[in-house]
C-alpha cells in the first residue's frame, strides 16, 4: 500500500469493499485508525482507552477470511470497519469505567450484547469512549478523566453524555460508534458535533452489559457520518436478547432497504409549540423551518402539530431519571465493584466513604434527588406526578402519530456551548435536552441529522426526526432524503487543520 488510508473519507461500505477487493487489509485500516487517534485525540480526548491488541486481533480475523477467498458477498456486513464504544459498555479486555473514579479499575468480565453484535458483524474495536460520569450530563464535562472537546471548536463541548462517541466519529477516528441515550445522550452530542445519531425505540436494542442509568429510559444506539452507516449499525445491534427482558422480538428488518425511496407522500409535521419554546436560538429555529420547506419541496405532505404536554418532559425526567439512577447506583458500594476505602471503621463507614470518594458531584446530586423523590412522604407528590406527566406525554405523541409519520423539532435549542459555560448552573445544562427527553419518556425512536452550520455561530445544527414505536425505517428514509439533498460536509476544522 503506497498511500496512507484516510478513514475520514471512507464510510463503512467503502472500507468493507476495499478490504474485499484487496485494496488494503483490515489490519492496515485498523493501523490507520490508531494513527489518527494518535494524531488527533490529544486535542479531542474522545478516548478513555485505546485497544490496539483487540483491534488487530479482530482485523486479522477479517484478513484471514479474505486470504481464504471470501469476497464481497461472503464478508460480514461491517468487515474491517473501525468502531469504538461508550465507556459504559462492557468489552472483555477493557476497563469499563463509566468515566467514574469508582469504576476506574473495573475490568469487564463479559461483553455487552450490542458490542458483541458489532464485533460479530466484523467491526474492529479501536477503544472505549469518554462520557459524562454514569451518563449524567449534556457536555461530557462530568467525566472524572477530563472533558472531551468538540472537533468543530476545541474550546467548546461536544455535548453529552456520549460526547466521546460523537467526537470520535466527527474527527474520523472511528467510522461508527455506539452510545447510550436516556434523555438525549446520543442525539444531543450528535447534533453538536455534526454527525448522524440515533436513539432506537425502547426495546429494540438489548442493554445487557451496558451500565444502567434509568432502566425505563435507557437505549443503545449508533453514531456515524452517514445515514446508511447508521442503518447498517442498527442491522447489527437490533433484536431479541434473552439476557435483557425488555428487548423485543420483532421480525428481522434490513434498515438499509428503501433508504433511498424518498419522502413523496410521507406525512411530516413540525412540532410548532416546541419550536416556540423559550431559549431556542433564532438560527436553530430558522434551520428547522427551512428543513420543513425542503421536505415539502421533495413531495412530503408537511403540516404542523402541537405536543402541549412536552413542556412537562424536563420536570418529569428529572424526577424519574434520578429516581431510577439512585436505585441502579446502589450496587456501587465499595464491596462488589470498584473503589474501596482502605481504613474503614465498619461496613457503614466503608459504604459511605467509598461512595463519597468514588462518585463525582453530578452523580451525588442525582442520587440525592432520586432518593428524595422516592422517599415515603414525597412519593406521591413527585414520583407519582412525574409518572402521570409521562402518560400524558405518551398520549400527545399517540395523537400526533395518528396524523403524521415523522415529527420535526430541533435536536438542541442552541449549538455547542463553551467548556465551562454551563457547568456551574445545572438547570441551564438540563435545558439542553428539552427536545430529546420526551422521546425517551414515550419510548419512541428519534434521530438527529446535521443540517448545516448556524448562520450566527458557524457551528453544526441538528434536526430531530421522531417516529412512533418501531418506525426506525421511516425516519431513516426521511433523514436520508435530507442528507442527499443537503450534502452537508461533516469534516470539522480539527481535521482540516491536520491536513488530513
Ligand atoms: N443530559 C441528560 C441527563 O443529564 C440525558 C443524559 C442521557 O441521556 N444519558 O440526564
Amino acid at each position: 500500500m503506497s498511500t496512507p488510508i484516510d478513514l475520514s473519507t471512507l464510510d463503512a461500505p467503502r472500507i468493507r469493499a476495499a478490504i474485499a477487493a484487496g485494496e488494503f487489509t483490515a489490519r492496515e485500516a485498523a493501523q490507520a485508525g490508531l494513527e489518527r487517534i494518535e494524531a488527533l485525540d490529544g486535542a479531542v480526548h474522545a478516548f478513555n482507552q485505546v485497544t490496539p491488541d483487540l483491534a488487530f486481533a479482530a482485523a486479522d480475523r477479517i484478513d484471514a477470511l479474505v486470504a481464504g477467498g471470501a469476497g464481497a458477498d461472503e464478508l460480514p456486513p461491517l468487515a474491517g470497519v473501525p468502531v469504538a464504544f461508550k465507556d459504559n459498555m462492557n468489552l472483555i479486555g477493557t476497563n469499563t469505567t463509566c468515566s467514574s473514579r469508582i469504576l476506574e479499575n473495573y475490568q469487564s468480565v463479559y461483553d455487552c450484547t450490542a458490542v458483541a453484535r458489532m464485533l460479530d458483524a466484523g467491526a474492529v474495536p479501536l477503544g472505549k469512549l469518554n462520557m459524562d460520569e454514569f451518563a449524567f450530563g449534556s457536555s461530557t464535562e462530568n467525566s472524572a478523566f477530563g472533558p472531551t472537546h468538540n472537533p468543530w471548536d476545541t474550546d467548546r463541548v461536544p455535548g453529552g453524555s456520549s460526547g466521546g462517541s460523537a467526537a470520535a466519529v466527527s474527527a474520523g477516528m472511528a467510522a461508527i460508534t455506539l452510545g447510550s441515550d436516556t434523555g438525549g445522550s446520543i442525539r444531543q452530542p450528535g447534533a453538536l458535533c455534526g454527525v448522524v445519531a440515533m436513539k432506537p425505540t425502547y426495546g429494540r436494542v438489548s442493554r445487557y452489559g451496558c451500565v444502567a442509568f434509568a432502566s425505563s429510559l435507557d437505549q443503545i444506539g449508533p453514531f456515524s457520518k452517514t445515514v446508511e452507516e447508521t442503518a447498517l449499525a442498527l442491522n447489527a445491534i437490533c433484536g431479541k436478547d434473552s439476557m435483557d427482558a425488555t428487548s423485543v422480538t420483532r421480525p428481522a428488518e434490513d434498515f438499509t432497504e428503501g433508504l433511498n425511496d424518498g419522502v413523496k407522500g410521507m406525512r411530516i409535521a413540525i412540532v410548532r409549540d416546541m419550536l416556540e419554546m423559550e431559549g431556542v436560538a433564532p438560527e436553530v429555529k430558522a434551520s428547522t423551518l427551512a428543513m420543513a420547506e425542503k421536505y415539502a419541496a421533495m413531495g412530503a405532505e408537511v403540516g404542523e402539530v402541537d405536543l402541549p404536554s412536552a413542556q412537562y418532559g424536563l420536570s418529569a425526567y428529572y424526577i424519574i431519571g434520578p429516581a431510577e439512577a439512585s436505585s441502579n447506583l446502589a450496587r456501587f458500594d465499595g464491596i462488589r465493584y470498584g473503589h474501596r476505602v482502605k481504613d474503614a471503621e465498619d461496613v457503614i463507614d466503608l459504604y459511605m466513604r467509598s461512595r463519597a470518594e468514588g462518585f463525582g458531584p453530578e452523580s451525588i446530586r442525582r442520587i440525592m434527588l432520586g432518593t428524595y423523590a422516592l422517599s415515603a412522604g414525597y412519593y406521591d407528590a413527585y414520583y407519582g406526578q412525574a409518572q402521570k406527566a409521562r402518560t400524558i406525554i405518551i398520549r400527545d405523541f399517540e395523537r400526533a402519530f395518528a396524523d403524521y409519520d415523522v415529527l420535526l423539532t430541533p435536536t438542541t435549542p442552541t449549538t455547542a456551548f463553551k467548556i465551562g459555560e454551563k457547568s456551574a448552573d445545572p438547570l441551564s445544562m438540563y435545558l439542553s435536552d428539552i427536545y430529546t427527553i420526551p422521546v425517551n419518556l414515550a419510548g419512541i425512536c428519534g434521530l438527529s441529522i446535521p443540517v448545516g452550520l448556524g448562520a450566527d455561530s458557524g457551528l453544526p445544527i441538528g434536526l430531530q426526526l421522531m417516529g412512533t414505536h418501531f418506525a426506525e425505517s421511516t425516519i431513516l428514509r426521511a433523514a436520508r432524503a435530507l442528507e442527499a439533498d443537503l450534502k452537508f460536509d461533516t469534516t470539522p476544522p480539527v481535521v482540516r487543520n491536520l491536513g488530513a
